[in-house]
């Protein structure tokens, strides 16, 4: 396991978390940390009482500079959290200077005031108040450069997506984001989509309950033919397969009835109309890799086929996350020939699946 001073924090902040009795980093804060270090752009899911808040603000501690305003804003859904969020931002940042300040809607807006008016490096809030004193210009935001919004999925359902992405158009272009959520919703991909590019680490994130695992153990030369064959014995109305690379994806649509290939080298104009196609069913079975899939925005299917299992195995949660929306029923199939056993069995350790097999003749 590592220590906080193995994740890269600076000394004094490792001298605080001693003094404050912080013995060592939780599971998330191991993840976490060292990615925001990096300054990629991230979505992370894990549970409540994970030790998010101590993840992202150790995180991006580091680069904090007492001189400069504003640098980071945590926007969260409830004014309870604002709060509770503040309190432990400033047991570590009054040792090391830095002020943190808090807005939330609930009471008038010029008892703001006193907040607005000091100097503060850390202002967290809720999307709607946060919005009205920029739009008033009480609070400058244009040096944010670390935009958190925590609890991200409770906060778009509760109407502030648009909020939300207003106010990550306000913060300096090269703000690093970094949303942490429950589950990965439409709203949250979507979120993540309008960013160049992100990371993804699902960390003891739920598998849904309503989403059917199998696999089909296959020799690779034999997967397209067993492949077909389970097809013919299932009933599906569109379904997603996912390959690992774009020429596999385009050899197979050449395969499959009623398929077409959709990945990064595809042209724009061409992705929008194969989506369209699909979404209306003029398309059964959409054949992409995982970039591809990352970047868009995809309706709803009752079947996923991951022709080859993924390197990563996020990316196993995160392509099966395509079905089994709204609660309906969702179904993943993973072909595992001999290559991929290693990271099949590294899926299932680290999510503790359950995947039946099924045997083709
Ligand atoms: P989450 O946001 O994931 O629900 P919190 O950030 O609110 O979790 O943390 C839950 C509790 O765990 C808090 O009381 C916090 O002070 C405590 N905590 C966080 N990190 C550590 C740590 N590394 N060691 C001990 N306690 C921690
Ligand atoms: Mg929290």
């Amino acid at each position: 396991m590592a220590s906080f001073k193995e994740l890269g924090l600076k000394k004094d902040v490792q001298e605080i978390l001693s003094q404050l009795a912080y013995q060592e980093p939780t599971l998330i804060q191991q993840k976490i940390i060292p990615l925001l270090l990096t300054g990629e752009n991230l979505l992370f899911t894990s549970k409540t009482g994970s030790g998010k808040t101590l993840a992202f603000l150790l995180g991006f501690l580091n680069k904090i500079n007492p001189k400069v305003g504003i640098q980071m804003m945590v926007v969260v859904p409830t004014r309870e959290l604002a709060v509770q969020i503040c309190k432990e931002c400033e047991r570590i940042g009054d040792a090391l200077g830095i002020k943190v300040g808090v807005l939330h809607g609930g009471k008038e807006i010029v008892k703001d005031k006193k907040t607005i008016t000091k100097k503060t490096h850390i202002m967290i809030g809720t999307p709607g108040r946060l919005v009205q004193h920029i739009n008033a210009k009480s609070i400058k935001v244009g040096d944010v450069r670390y935009l958190v919004f925590d609890e991200s999925d409770q906060m778009f359902d509760n109407g502030f997506f648009k909020e939300c992405v207003y106010l990550r158009s306000r913060v300096s272009k090269e703000a690093q984001i970094v949303l942490s959520s429950a589950t990965i919703s439409n709203r949250v991909t979507e979120f993540m989509n309008l960013l160049p590019s992100y990371d993804v680490q699902t960390i003891g994130e739920q598998i849904p309950k309503n989403i059917v695992q199998e696999y089909i153990r296959s020799p690779i030369k034999e997967k397209n033919e067993k492949l077909l064959k389970f097809l013919k014995t299932k009933k599906y109305d569109r379904a997603m397969m996912f390959c690992n690379r774009k020429d596999r994806a385009e050899e197979l649509a050449n395969i499959f009835p009623h398929a077409k290939a959709l990945h990064g080298d595809v042209k724009q104009t061409q992705r929008t109309n194969l989506l369209s196609q699909f979404k209306h069913g003029k398309i059964k079975v959409l054949i992409t890799t995982d970039v591809a899939a990352r970047g868009l925005h995809i309706e709803s299917v009752d079947m996923i086929i991951n022709y080859d299992v993924s390197r990563q195995p996020e990316f196993y949660v995160h392509r099966m996350g395509r079905t089994g929306r709204n609660d309906k029923k969702g179904y993943v199939l993973t072909l595992v020939c001999e290559e991929d056993q290693e990271h099949f069995d590294e899926i299932i350790e680290r999510y503790n699946l359950k995947i039946k097999e099924i045997l083709i003749a």
